[in-house]
């Protein structure tokens, strides 16, 4: 297709990640955010990608979502390492697989989770136990947990590293901080301050600032920054809690993130002493090494939700909306961009080739 000019409202996850692809197809693109600048100021405003742990986790998230995200999931599992790969400051990415842990005394909401995650989508890869002892050879650094389960084929990306990446590496984008869209019409940009630009296609990717053109909410998340040099943690982490679900994920430069609360509120306060309390007691739980470790960072945002927690993509001549990633926009934004490209035209792709697990 020829190149085209192209206007994105949103600079966060999923307006990066098409300026990324869009740019590298030969559009002409312009982007538009309200903030500051491209780097996260944990503020709790900006875009949530930046407060996001970077777990991705297709099988864990059957717990609460549909079969249909999962499958997102997992194309878009074997989207991101071509993503990644054709980077040249690449961020953190691996999908070498995921653990559940439990205690002793959660063990049966554990097996209630499992069971719903027991052949929810037949044909991919499924929970394996994991004793004690295998456990202490795969992550030596978790300790005092009963009840371990294998998540194959999970993985993490780094999201700070990666929006830094998406910005950095997208060449030729017209970046416009301090701009706030109020409308997204039909080729067409309606500024805060009366201004409106045109362009061919237009893609409304504001999260939150999507009201009222789009019935979506925020719910409210919170996480640990924890900084434990040597902590030796190589894979994301579930503990499975009776108020939160709990995840450790290790991070460049010695972190480890603690997270994440979901409380149905559009607060963005910062964190409660109650959340940062339940977080770090239960990672301390079963990482006792990170009694030494620093608070580094609190943080808080909110996951961009639409009435039926499902992602949506709305095309129309002109302009395209997508949005309620909510709790797994990480997950599945490869994917969706893909379709949404392929729906107004702009990219003949097949969607990503089944990863092998799901071939009959
Ligand atoms: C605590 C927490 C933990 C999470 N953990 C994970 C995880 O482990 N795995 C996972 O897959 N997902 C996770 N997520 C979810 C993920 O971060 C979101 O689904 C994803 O960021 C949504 O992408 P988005 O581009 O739709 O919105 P955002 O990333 O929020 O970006 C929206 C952008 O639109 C801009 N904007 C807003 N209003 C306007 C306006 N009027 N004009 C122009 N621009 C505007 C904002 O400034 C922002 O840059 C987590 C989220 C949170 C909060």
């Amino acid at each position: 297709m020829s190149a085209i000019t192209i206007g994105i409202a949103g600079a966060g996850l999923l307006g990066r990640l098409l300026a990324w692809q869009l740019a590298r197809d030969g559009h002409r693109v312009s982007v538009f955010d309200p903030a500051r600048g491209p780097q996260p100021a944990y503020d709790s405003v900006q875009a949530a990608a930046f407060t996001a742990a970077g777990m991705l986790s297709p099988l864990a998230e059957l717990d609460n979502s549909s079969a249909e995200v999962a499958l997102l999931g997992w194309r878009s599992l074997a989207l991101w390492p071509r993503i990644v790969g054709a980077m040249p400051s690449p961020p953190h990415f691996r999908a070498d697989g995921s653990l559940l842990l439990a205690h002793r005394s959660d063990l049966a909401t554990a097996q209630r989770v499992l069971s719903r995650l027991a052949g929810a989508l037949p044909g991919t890869p499924q929970a394996q136990p994991v004793s004690l002892a295998q456990l202490g050879e795969l992550e030596p650094a978790l300790q005092g947990a009963s009840h371990a389960w294998l998540l194959p084929k999970e993985g993490q990306i780094d999201p700070v590293g990666a929006m830094r990446s998406l910005h950095g590496d997208a060449a030729g984008v017209s970046w416009n901080w301090h701009r706030c869209v109020r409308a997204v019409q039909q080729g067409a940009l309606l500024f805060e301050d009366g201004a409106q630009q045109h362009f061919d296609l237009v893609f409304d990717v504001r999260g939150t600032g999507s009201r009222p053109e789009l019935p979506v909410r925020g719910v409210r998340g919170e996480t640990v920054w924890l900084h434990a040099p040597g902590h030796g943690l190589t894979r994301p982490v579930r503990l499975l809690h009776p108020r939160h679900r709990i995840y450790l994920v290790p991070r460049p430069g010695d972190i480890v993130l603690v997270g994440a609360s979901e409380i149905e509120s559009e607060d963005r306060s910062a964190v409660s002493l109650r959340s940062a309390v339940e977080l770090m007691a239960a990672a301390h739980s079963v990482m006792p090494a990170l009694a030494e470790a620093r608070i580094q960072r609190l943080d808080a945002n909110l996951r961009p939700a639409l009435p039926d927690n499902e992602p949506r993509i709305d095309v129309v001549a002109g302009r395209v909306r997508i949005n309620g990633l909510f709790r797994h926009g990480w997950l599945i934004a490869p994917a969706l961009v893909e379709d949404a490209l392929r729906m107004c035209g702009l990219s003949a792709a097949q969607p990503a080739e089944e990863p092998e697990h799901e071939r009959g």
